[in-house]
């Protein structure tokens, strides 16, 4: 049975907000900005209150005065923070000129000097940085969750307790408790400059340890077998993805590239990328393939290892039933280090549509192919 844990009633659907519900991928899709949910609320270092009212904000599930004034509970919203516009979550996260001085100063803390962006675009930026598994991104998460659950709560004393922070001290106050929180777990980081950076900026007080690097090369495909190196790729204002078939010898049978528009998530790309390859595969008459891709999570969707994004179900059954075209084809994921000739491929500037050629191919490219076939590469995870 499912647990209630708060009584937002969807209208459309006349029931009551659950734990699950506010986790679905499909309803988090329809609402925008919402969709990479799991990796903003998820942090190593988060208090679990303050991932849990990330989640909210992320779902927008929380009981705002325009909610209320929908549901003809109150006559007017306003916010309480500035006292200057309606209230509603895209607004008190971060349009409002007191969580944008309050965001900014935490921003400050953590080592980025810049001015908060409008809305949606801070958003993406926010949701890109959380991206990376990196060490300093649960860092960053842990300070990002507390800000969202502070200026929550000042909101809530606002209105209810009738006392109020100026920014400078719900800042003071926040630096504090983030730093209190990240002293009591985290005990060791990895010895690199960034978290070097960070932790002089915070104030925090950890040991650093050495990472030894792991050592990956290009592996070559079995015999009788065609290797597909596919990656996506999103800046902010281009994306793309690229492929090439290699023989067991390492020679390049052909590559593809292709740009999209920046409305696809990178997974989208990843995907997009595997297919491609893969159709190519079938075109050019393959029966054995091995698939490589640098995003571990398209492999373990492919291989019915990890949930399917609505927005790429179509993509991945396409994959699905590509693989009845193969005597054998395998998934596997590769190092971004050992994937450098399929990265170039994904983002270079071309049309829309997908373009493919066989060697003789750029400088840039060749040399990459080149090195693959050589250099054992060093991989350091931070
Ligand atoms: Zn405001």
């Amino acid at each position: 049975m499912q647990k209630l844990v708060w009584g937002e009633v969807n209208k459309k659907r006349k029931k009551m907000t659950t734990i699950s519900s506010t986790w679905n991928h499909e309803k988090i899709a329809a609402a925008g900005p919402a969709r990479k949910l799991h990796g903003v609320a998820r942090g190593n270092y988060n208090v679990q209150r303050h991932s849990f009212l990330t989640q909210q904000v992320c779902a927008r599930s929380l009981i705002t005065d325009d909610v209320l004034v929908d549901d003809k509970v109150i006559q007017t919203s306003q916010c309480i923070l500035c006292k200057q516009s309606r209230e509603n979550v895209e607004h008190l996260f971060f349009d409002c000129e007191y969580t944008i001085k309050v965001w900014s100063e935490m921003l400050k803390w953590f080592g980025i000097q810049r001015s908060v962006l409008k809305g949606k675009e801070e958003w993406r930026w926010i949701y890109n940085k959380c991206n990376k598994h990196v060490q300093s991104t649960h860092i960053f998460k842990a300070i990002l969750s507390a800000t969202l659950f502070e200026l929550w709560e000042e909101r809530k004393n606002r209105k209810f307790g009738n006392y109020n922070n100026t920014e400078e001290q719900l800042v003071s106050k926040l630096k504090k408790e983030v730093l209190m929180n990240l002293q009591s777990k985290v005990h060791k980081l990895h010895d690199i400059r960034e978290n070097r950076a960070i932790a002089a900026k915070i104030g925090l007080d950890v040991e650093f340890e050495t990472v030894q690097p792991i050592l990956c090369s290009w592996i070559p495909p079995k015999l009788g077998f065609v290797k597909l190196n596919t990656d996506g790729s999103l800046k902010k204002t281009r994306a793309g993805y690229g492929g090439l078939l290699r023989s067991n010898e390492g020679r390049v049978i052909e590559c593809y590239t292709a740009q999209c528009k920046c409305n696809k998530s990178v997974l989208e790309l990843e995907l997009l990328a595997i297919q491609k390859g893969i159709e190519l595969s079938i075109k050019e008459g393959y029966a054995r393939l091995e698939v490589a891709s640098d995003s571990l999570k398209a492999i373990q969707i492919i291989k019915k290892k990890a949930r399917c994004p609505f927005q790429c179900r179509s993509t991945v059954q396409d994959i699905w039933e590509a693989q009845n075209h193969f005597e054998e084809v395998t998934f596997t994921h590769a190092y971004r280090e050992t994937n450098r000739a399929a990265d170039l491929l994904a983002s270079l500037e071309g049309p829309c549509e997908c373009r493919f050629f066989m060697p003789p191919l750029e400088a840039k490219l060749n040399r990459i192919i080149e090195e693959d076939l050589a250099v054992v590469y060093h991989r350091v995870k931070h």
